[in-house]
């Protein structure tokens, strides 16, 4: 550090990413990826907004949020574009959290949040998680903070339902509740419609997962219009252009091509169940999974150990030096061929 940086952020501790290595070819199960390109429509809508990169882009993302409306079956006015839906999460702690209004959220859940908190000195109510690692919505009710849940969670994969979730927005109507729905497309209910009945819901989406563009940077958050323009006043005094030319127009690509990436969900849902199926035959015990992630902890090897091997094997998988979830690894659901080779590698490992 040097002497130069604000005593407001000496103490940062930035979000630290999964790897991606440059230096060799991995079999990438670590950063939950889609295995499939993007459509060929999205490389192409690419391709011509590229030729117009001198001028810049609508800071209003209109015509992306009406093809976000379409498929969502909302307003455009109801609908921020983000540069990946870690921005969103980070504009929301901005416009809906301070020193009165805290974050509460799962203890286990997705890194992000207690960055976020921290590097707004906003404090952090970590609620534990039940048995299995389960979320119980009952501990989210009338919380004077605002909520955020990830729905499926991570790095577990576990969802709570709809009424579960209508009843943490209902008993919280003093408080913004977010519901960060990353992965919601492989096998979750999403409360998107919810937003037209409580105007305290904020839902979250990236494409990085379910949409192939985890490299064009695209998310979106969704909810009343009014929660909408706190969150682009916050917008447009960091980042006014924060969703560069060619991933609004891969965006609107994307969602005109919504049946094409709906499927590749079905498959990787697919593709998930069967290589549940085997790792279990191998002895693992794994979380009941709504997401694009496995969740597996074997009684004979430990997490990191697991992770090592399989590196040196050409296999990246996560693993998080979180105690409570330190004899687990978060695999992502690849291409079935990437499957193969896991569980290929899982047995040489064991044997
Ligand atoms: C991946 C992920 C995000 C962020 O995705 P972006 O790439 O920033 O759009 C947000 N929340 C959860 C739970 C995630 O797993």
């Amino acid at each position: 550090m040097s002497v130069y940086r604000s005593s407001r952020f000496s103490r940062l501790e930035p979000y630290v990413p999964g790897e991606q290595p440059r230096e060799r070819k991995y079999i990438k199960l670590n950063t939950n990826e889609s295995p499939y390109p993007p459509s060929p429509a999205v490389l192409q809508a690419v391709r011509r907004a590229s030729e117009t990169l001198n001028l810049y882009c609508d800071p209003t993302a209109l015509r992306l949020r009406q093809a976000a409306a379409k498929v969502y079956g909302v307003e455009p006015e109801s609908i921020l574009p983000v540069n990946g839906s870690d921005e969103i999460l980070n504009f929301a702690v901005m416009a809906f959290c301070d020193g009165r209004i805290p974050i509460a959220c799962p203890e286990i859940t997705y890194g992000f949040y207690p960055v976020l908190a921290a590097l707004h000195g906003v404090r952090l109510r970590q609620v534990p998680l039940r048995a299995g690692f389960t979320v119980d919505h009952r501990d989210y009710l009338c919380q004077n903070c605002t909520v955020m849940i990830a729905n499926p969670n991570a790095p577990t994969g576990l969802a709570l339902t709809l009424p579960q979730i209508e009843e943490i927005v209902r008993s919280n109507g003093k408080n913004v509740v977010v519901i960060d729905e990353a992965y919601v497309d492989f096998g979750a209910e999403s409360a998107v419609a919810l937003t037209k009945k409580y105007d305290n819901l904020l839902v979250t989406r990236t494409f990085s997962k379910s949409h192939s563009l985890a490299g064009a940077r695209l998310g979106f958050g969704i909810a009343d219009p009014g929660l909408i323009a706190d969150l682009a006043a916050i917008k447009d005094s960091t980042n006014p252009y924060n969703v560069n030319a060619m991933t609004q127009a891969a965006g609107i690509a994307a969602l005109e091509d919504n049946g094409y990436y709906m499927e590749n969900c079905r498959k990787v849902a697919a593709t998930r169940a069967w290589a549940s199926e085997e790792l279990r035959a191998l002895g693992f015990e794994l979380t009941d999974s709504s997401s694009n992630f496995l969740f597996a902890r074997h009684p004979a090897i430990p997490g990191e150990e697991l992770y090592e091997k399989l590196r040196e094997r050409g296999i990246l998988v996560r693993h998080f030096s979180t105690p409570s979830i330190g004899d687990y690894d978060r695999i992502t659901v690849g291409a079935p061929e990437e499957m193969r080779a896991l569980i290929g590698a899982v047995r040489e490992i064991l044997a």
